[in-house]
This record gives C-alpha cells, structure tokens and sequence, in this order.
C-alpha cells in the first residue's frame, strides 16, 4: 500500500487529498516509514523531522476537514536541501560549523511551500554548504545513489535527488550555483530545474557564490516540477536580486506541445569527455524531438572551454567571501581553546569547514587578493560575459531551446575522484552557463524507479 502511494506523482498526491481518497497522514506516514527504512543504506536526511511532520499532518486533515484547503500542495510530504532557512530551527548547509545554527528567520522559497500546506519531512544531505559535485561530506557521512549505493548521488544537492529518486516524498528544494540541482537529478535520474536568476527569491538560502546562486526544484515529472516553481517563483522585495515580473502559469502551457520549437544542439558539449553510453542517449532523445517536429539545428558556443576555469575563479571568490562571517563569534560552533581572538577565528575555522570548503576559500581568497584581482576574478568575469554572450547570440538568431547532455559521464563511484579535485570539478563542466536567460532542465527520467 505504501508504496502505491509514493509511486504517485506529486500532482495525483496533491489532488488525491484534496480530495479526500487520501488522507495527509497516510501519506506522511508512508514516506517516514520508506525514509527510515533507507536513511541506513542512502544517508539522504540530515534531520529527519518525524513526529514534526505526522502532527502537521493531522492538522492538514483536520483543516481539510473544516473545508480550509491552504493551497495546491495541502498536505503533501516534502523534504528540501538543507540550506533553507526556518525560523527557531537549524539549518545545517551540510557543515559542523553550522551543526547547531538556529535560524531567526523563514527563507522565502521554503515558507512558499509550506504556505501551499506542504508538510516538512526534514533537512537533506548536501556537499557541504553546497560546494562539490558529488554529494560526499565528511561531516554527516556519504550520501549514496538509490539505483547502486557504491555510486555518488550526485552534488550538491545530493539529497533532493536521491530521496526524490528513491520514492522517499515527492519533491523538494535543491540550489544550483553551477550544477547543483541538475547533476544530482541527472544522476538519480529525476527532474531537476535551474530557473533564471532572479525568478526564485533567495532570502533565507545560505549563500555559496551570490552572482550565481538560485533556488531549484527536483521532482517526478515535468508536471512536478512545473506545480513547484509556480509556488516558489515570483517577486520578494528581501531579496535585491528577485525581478518584479509576472510568473507564467507552467502548468497550464505543458500540454501545448513542441513541434514549433527550434532546437540548439551546441557542437562544444559533444566532444570527446562525453561518454559513449551518454552520446548515445543523446542521440536518441534529440532523435525523439525531431519525431516530435521540432526544428533540430547545428550551434556553436565558441566560449564553452573557458566557462569551466572562469567558474572556479568567480565561485571561489565569492564563496570565500561569503563563509568569512563563519568566524566562532557570530555564526554557529566556536572553538574555545584559543589563547588570542586571532587564534579562535583560526582553530573554529580550521575544525569547523571540511577540506573542499577549505581548498575553495584558499583559491578564492588568492583570487580577490589586491593586486591579483584584476588578474583573476576580474578576468573571470570578462570571460563570463563572452560565455553568456555566446548564449545571446544563438538566442537571437532564433533558438529556441538548447540540448546538451547534463554530465559528460554516469555517475561515478564513491570515493573516486576524491584525491584529484580537478578530475572532480569535471563532472559539472556542461553546467556553468553564466547565462540570466535559461531555464535549465536536467533530464529525461526514467519511466520506473530504483
Ligand atoms: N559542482 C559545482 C561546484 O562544486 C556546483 C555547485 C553548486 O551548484 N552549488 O562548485
């Protein structure tokens, strides 16, 4: 029984409790059970939020009820990255530094859902304050891929996509930097979206490199995903970056097919790094869409090569400057043991940040130093305006959408790639597009489940 009931969409969830052939607390129940039963073996949770969530279920069905319907996810399980802030709970961003932080305020993107009358499973397992593409963290242990478990789940948010994947709730929040949302769906093989910067408020994220950061959703289905960012979407005067504009019903616009669509296929993102097996799925999906009518024509994106180097300079540096407030006075776990204040800020930060988040704020710091900006971050970005440029101009010239693998490889093993970072950073190669027009889908999911 419970695992027809997780075997449904979110959509089919939502609208089965809304009308009452399901109850919230079925359902609720069914996903703690199935995450109990797979912490042991997935290590998706960082905090399982049990008791929390069945009692706001019975409240969801006891205002069902009454005839008070919240919104289209009334009593539908979630569970979301943790990286979000709620106000009066921790929010741990995968880091020992963070491991007792407790929020003052509600992040936007999270309270959206909630206020749709989602039920909050808990905080999932992410690359530690969501820097690496894999999904491994030493502070709260591995996060493991649902279709193997000797595989990564994919990073940052590794979590979203493998308890997404594994059947655990229906969909949740991840973040994307450059990668972080569509990797880990492509890798678990759900759908992951990066909206366009700005459409999603990011009050209330914690923030790894502020001139990329966005807020994403992984779900089931397109249909899902679509249902998500039309609640997370939309205009948040807390966030300087978030764009006054109306947001589209996505629901409404799925069913109007694609055969008007013309379809990039950019020639930089087939070349040799792409594995023969991704090639040839490739190759059929792009074969499908022109069954389908669309327009499938040839592209380049002369700047694809530098995306990649110009990424880790502009991420390091902001991350570097932005996990500077992490210094044992303000923020989260402080080392006592320090003769000086100067040796406080040192030892926190030392047993506090993991060793990639520590090679990040190293390379970062290196690249803002005066002297060496210029020759680095300010490089970076001139880069970063020929990339996006390279995006325009197939835009203008009457693109419509562009096809490209998500990864260049599978998901690998864990623990591979660990020792060499820039064999790791690799995996996210086709993920840094520095664009603001693009909605970035991660894959095609499977039909059936792990
Ligand atoms: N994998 C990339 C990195 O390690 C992207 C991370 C992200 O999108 N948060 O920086």
């Amino acid at each position: 029984m419970s695992a027809d009931i997780l075997n449904a969409s979110l959509v089919d969830t939502a609208e089965a409790i809304r009308s009452k052939k399901l109850s919230s607390v079925e359902v609720v129940r069914a996903s703690i059970a199935r995450a109990e039963t797979l912490q042991p073996v997935l290590n998706c949770f960082t905090q399982l939020l049990a008791e929390e969530a069945l009692e706001e279920a019975e409240r969801a069905d006891a205002e069902l009820a009454r005839g008070d319907l919240r919104g289209p996810l009334h009593g539908v399980p979630m569970a979301h990255k943790d990286m979000y802030y709620r106000a009066g709970k921790r929010t741990t961003c995968g880091s020992k530094i963070r491991k007792d932080y407790i929020a003052d305020s509600d992040s936007t993107a999270l309270k959206r859902l909630l206020d749709a009358g989602s039920i909050y499973l808990g905080g999932l397992n992410m690359a530690e304050f969501a820097t690496g593409p894999t999904g491994h963290n030493a502070h709260w242990g591995d996060n493991h891929n649902p279709w193997n478990p000797d595989y990564i789940a994919g990073g940052s948010s590794s979590g979203t996509g493998s308890s997404v994947a594994a059947r655990i709730h229906f969909g949740g929040l991840g973040s994307d930097t450059g990668g972080s949302v569509r990797q880990p769906a492509s890798f678990c093989g759900v759908v992951g979206v990066k909206p366009t910067y700005g459409r999603v408020s990011r009050y209330g994220l914690v923030a790894f490199a502020s001139s990329l950061d966005q807020v994403g959703v992984l779900a089931h289905t397109v249909a899902d995903a679509a249902a998500l960012l039309e609640v997370v979407a939309g205009h948040d005067p807390r966030d300087s970056t978030s764009v006054d504009v109306r947001v589209p019903d996505l629901s409404e616009r799925l069913g109007e097919g694609v055969d008007k669509l013309v379809v990039g296929v950019p020639r930089e993102y087939f070349g040799e790094a792409v594995e023969p097996g991704v090639r040839t799925r490739c190759t059929v999906a792009v074969d499908a869409l022109r069954a389908m009518g669309c327009t499938i024509r040839d592209v380049s994106l002369p700047h694809t090569r530098y995306a990649l180097p110009a990424y880790y300079v502009i991420a390091t540096g902001e991350v570097s400057s932005n996990l500077a407030r992490f210094d044992g006075v303000r923020f989260g776990v402080r080392d006592e043991d320090g003769a000086s204040l100067e040796e406080m800020y040192g030892r926190t930060r030392t047993l506090g940040f993991g060793r990639e988040v520590k090679r990040r704020i190293l390379l970062g710091t290196y690249a803002l130093t005066a002297g060496y900006y210029d020759q680095y971050y300010g490089r970076a970005q001139k880069v970063r305006s020929l990339v996006a440029a390279d995006f325009g101009k197939v835009f203008r010239e009457g693109v419509d959408v562009l096809f490209t693998p998500t990864s260049p490889t599978v998901a690998f093993r864990l623990g591979e790639r660990i020792e060499d970072p820039l064999q790791m950073y690799l995996a996210d190669i086709f993920t840094f597009r520095f664009t603001n027009r693009l909605i970035d889908f991660a894959c095609i999911p499977p039909t059936d489940s792990p």
